[in-house]
């Protein structure tokens, strides 16, 4: 989907509607991984039984996107969660 860069939405820290900077936050790595994931990854090597093959019908097709928005009038930024979509952009706004 195409999502404008400057929308005007609701800022906590002024309490009214503004103008916000859209930006698109991404993931960033993990240093440790969950617990699950480290015992699935323990299965895939073939500890303690025999090796489980990839669950690649498990895989969720899309990735959320999560929103990253600062407020024009008092430059604080606060974050929205996201949605599941396939592909995400951030377009300027149509006049
Ligand atoms: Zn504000």
């Amino acid at each position: 989907m195409k999502f404008p860069k400057e929308i005007r939405t609701f800022c906590p820290y002024c309490k009214k509607h503004t103008l916000h900077k859209v930006e698109i936050v991404k993931k960033r790595p993990r240093r440790t991984l969950a617990h699950g994931q480290r015992r699935f990854l323990r299965k895939m090597k073939g500890y303690g039984s025999f090796p489980k093959e990839n669950p690649k019908k498990r895989e969720k097709a899309t990735k959320k996107v999560n929103l990253k928005l600062t407020c024009h009038e008092c430059k604080k930024a606060h974050s929205i969660k996201g949605w599941r979509v396939k592909k995400f952009e951030l377009v300027e706004k149509e006049r």
